[in-house]
Parts: structure tokens; C-alpha cells; sequence
């Protein structure tokens, strides 16, 4: 079926343009025609950019925002201390429960303006660490999810064996997430077969870091994986960095760099602490980096160099990790404040070809996200994903604002609320700022949530 749009202003790949005919069929955008004539059938709307692909989920973490936010009986908290709260509640997760909740945070994206996403998926065992008769049963929860909502999805099934480097035992709390190569392969082959030729779909592979994974299966795996997304994490914490130059003299980035065959392939996620060598050895591997602001600052995991990162070409994209709060504008902003606050300079982001500091960035997640995702996203552009965020053009914010303003005024000033309309795949999933299977997704996530946390009402 064709469905055909018109924009009076949206932003294509060479910037702001006027009378956008939009053409889309089978999700995918057809053609586009610019200083165009609307047509009667068209779907006319003001004021249009590209839905933001999201590079890095773990879906079932948007059950635990709010929960780790309480100093715990050792009177100083981090990563790690929370990282115990989300084990502790991974043991209650049923795979019903993973899916109504993956479908409450894809819904929440979309409204959030994130169109496609992807998700790094760790879970493959049931709570008490046996296998599901179906090894990818909860990754096709995550697929069953996606479909329910509309998103795109990169699924990246994770290869996890290990607590520490050198393949130290995993612990109890990591029991759902352990699998051999072989099982890995299995359920690799399933979810691949599963979205052949399905558009919007992909499967990556994404070994979870360098403490979860030996090096040697490491290596195997890239010889296995010839093709597709890769996604690691990688020097998120400094206690990681320190574990790992203690164990082989290099630190996390280093190691990849120098042992892994970094490329364009490749999505470094965080990336936090890095030495003047490995920000200009990753900006010229090509390789994303996984920038997830929100999380970042709320699990106190340091600030990303995105200044000298950007003067080295670097390349990056956006992820919502933990989804402590959705919201694409919010990301941004978060990111270009941190810049701010270390370098005590304002607009650190923007540059003299783009002074706009929203505009740069959008541009710059755009394409980094769709990079990293492995899709033909981020664009309004013929064969590209018809990901489309309508803004509200009557909301009093956006009042005379025109081009990259607008963005700015989203960005800086506004947020999710200035998201009017959401169209995904070339279908309208999110009208007057909700999503279309709103009531049914948010009623299956609280009957979720008031079992889990054992209360009579929310
Ligand atoms: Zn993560």
C-alpha cells in the first residue's frame, strides 16, 4: 500500500526544505519531492524531522527506574550497587512479564521520539538459570514486542560468560544471562531466520564487554560473525578500565582497538573514559560510539570527551540504556550540557558549518544511530525506513520558531510534549503525543509492575 505525505517544512538530508511530498510504500519511503504540490489524499502536516534511532536498550530495565534511587546501608553507592538492585529483580522476571514490559519502554520510545532501537538482549535463561525449551524464547518476546508497537529493532542477542576478566565464574544474579558459543549460535540462527526480509528488522551479535567474555571467545566470535552489528560494552567504569590493564597491561578501548578489528561494523558502547590515543584511534576506526547521557549521569559513570572526540571526526549515536526517563531531546541536552559543565563553555557541541547546537547534534545522531543499527534509518530519503516525528507547530513554544530554531526550542527548551504525532515504518503509531495501544500496554505493565513489587495499587 502507498501512503503519501506532505510537509510544509521538514528536514531532509540536506537540510530544511518547504513543501516536502513524501512517498512511502510498504514502509519504506518511495520518493520525495521538494517545493511540491499537495494532493487532496496527502497526510498534511507542518512541521517534520526524522525519527532518532536509539543504539543501546536493555527494555527490561525501564521496570527498575525509580527504584535504585535511595543510598543503600554502605552510605555511598554507584554503578555496581546498582547494578545488585537490577539483579535482585531480574530473579522475579517471567517471560510474560519481560514482554509486556519491553512494550511498555518501545511505546514510551516512540512517544519519546525514537522511531528504532537497539537492543542489547542479555536475558536468555528463566529465573532459576535453565534454558527456555526454546533457547530464544525471550528473544523473540523482545521481536513480539517491537511488533506490537511499531519500532524498528536491531536485535543484538548477547554472548555473556564471565564475571571478571579472564572468564572468573559468573555469579548467581548473572545466571540468566550465561550461555556456551554454541547455544549463542543457536539462538543467533533463530532470531536471523525469524526477520529474514522483514523491513526494520536486523540481528547483530554483541558480546557484552571484556570482563563478561574471554578474549579467545572473543576472537571467535568476530571470525564467526562476518557480517552484521557488533556491540560491546566497553569503559564504562574506571574500576573496569583499572580490572583490565591489570589483567592484560591494555585498557578496554586499547585492547579492542589493537585486538578486535574496530570498524564501521562496531558500536562501542560508553566509551567513558578514554586516553588522547584511544579517542582519535576510535573516531578513525569508524566505529560509534554508544553515547547514553541520561543513564550515564544517573548511574555517576563520568563524562564522554565529545569535544575532542568530535575534533577527531568521531562518530556516535544515542542509546536510553537503563531508561531512567525517555525522552530523545533530553539525551541531547544532557549530552551537551556535560560538555558544558567540564569545559565551561556554552554551545561546546555545535560548529561554524552548523552553529545550531541541536541541529548538530541531530544530524550527528541521525547518522551514527543508523550506523550503528545496521539500517537504512535516520533520513527522509528515498529507501530509507518512513520514520517520521510530527512536531507540534500550534504549541505556543514553537510560536515563529522556522528551521533549526525549531530544534533548538525542542532540545533546549521543550521536550517529548512537543512530539504531536509519530509515524514508524510508514505507519501512525503515536497520535496527540500517545501512542495508538496505549491503554492495553500500560494495564499489562502495571498488573506487571503491582505483582512484582508486591503492592495492592500503583
Ligand atoms: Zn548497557
Amino acid at each position: 500500500m502507498t501512503r503519501t505525505f506532505f510537509f510544509d517544512s521538514a528536514l531532509l538530508p540536506d537540510g530544511w526544505r518547504r513543501n516536502v511530498r513524501v512517498e512511502v510504500s510498504a514502509g519504506v519511503i518511495d520518493r520525495v519531492s521538494v517545493d511540491a504540490s499537495v494532493d487532496p489524499r496527502d497526510r498534511r502536516e507542518a512541521l517534520v524531522v526524522p525519527g532518532l534511532p536509539n543504539v543501546h536498550s536493555h527494555a527490561f530495565q525501564r521496570a527498575i527506574a525509580g527504584l535504585a534511587e535511595r543510598l543503600g546501608p554502605h552510605g555511598t553507592d554507584d554503578f555496581w550497587s546498582w547494578r545488585e538492585v537490577m539483579y535482585r529483580f531480574l530473579g522475579e522476571l517471567e517471560a510474560d512479564d519481560i514482554e509486556a514490559i519491553a512494550a511498555y519502554a518501545y511505546a514510551d520510545m516512540l512517544e519519546a521520539g525514537f522511531t528504532s532501537v537497539g537492543e542489547f538482549h542479555y536475558l536468555h535463561r528463566t529465573s532459576t538459570g535453565a534454558l527456555y525449551d526454546d533457547p530464544a524464547e525471550l528473544s523473540f518476546r523482545h521481536l513480539a514486542a517491537a511488533e506490537t508497537t511499531g519500532i524498528g529493532l536491531t536485535l543484538l542477542p548477547v554472548f555473556y560468560e564471565s564475571s571478571n576478566f579472564g572468564g572468573v565464574p559468573p555469579t548467581s544474579g548473572q545466571r540468566r544471562f550465561i550461555t556456551d558459543l554454541d547455544t549463542f549460535g543457536h539462538i543467533v540462527q533463530r532470531v536471523r531466520k525469524a526477520v529474514a526480509d522483514s523491513p526494520g528488522r536486523r540481528v547483530g551479535i554483541a558480546p557484552h564487554s571484556l570482563r563478561a567474555v574471554t578474549f579467545e571467545h572473543l576472537t571467535q566470535l568476530l571470525d564467526r560473525y562476518q557480517d552484521g552489528p557488533i556491540h560491546i560494552h566497553a569503559a564504562e567504569q574506571l574500576r573496569e578500565v583499572e580490572d583490565c590493564r591489570s589483567f592484560c597491561g591494555l585498557r578496554p578501548v586499547e585492547w579492542l582497538l589493537r585486538n578486535a578489528r574496530l570498524d564501521s561494523r562496531w558500536c562501542v558502547v560508553h566509551a567513558t573514559h578514554l586516553t588522547p590515543q584511544e579517542i582519535v584511534g576510535l573516531a578513525r576506526s569508524a566505529a560509534v560510539a554508544g553515547l547514553c547521557p541520561l543513564t550515564e549521569a544517573n548511574l555517576g559513570d563520568g563524562i564522554f570527551p565529545s569535544i575532542p572526540f568530535r575534533s577527531a571526526a568521531g562518530r556516535w549515536g544515542i542509546g536510553s540504556d537503563s531508561h531512567i526517563q525517555l525522552t530523545a531531546a533530553g539525551e541531547l541536552r544532557q549530552l551537551e550540557y556535560s560538555q558544558r559543565l567540564h569545559s565551561r563553555t556554552r554551545n561546546a557541541l555545535a560548529t561554524l558549518d552548523r552553529p545550531s547546537t541541536a541541529g548538530s547534534l541531530y544530524e550527528a545522531a541521525l547518522s551514527g544511530g543508523a550506523q550503528a543499527l545496521a539500517q537504512r534509518v535516520g533520513a527522509i530519503a528515498p529507501g530509507y525506513r518512513a520514520d517520521f516525528l510530527v512536531l507540534d507547530d500550534m504549541h505556543p513554544d514553537l510560536a515563529g520558531r522556522t528551521g533549526d530554531t525549531v530544534l533548538d526550542t525542542w532540545v533546549f527548551a521543550g521536550d517529548r510534549h512537543l512530539i504531536r504525532a509519530v509515524i514508524a515504518g510508514g505507519q501512525t503509531v503515536v497520535e496527540a503525543s500517545r501512542h495508538r495501544h496505549r491503554e492495553r500496554i500500560d494495564t499489562d505493565y502495571r498488573r506487571v509492575m503491582v505483582r512484582l513489587l508486591g503492592m495492592g495499587q500503583h
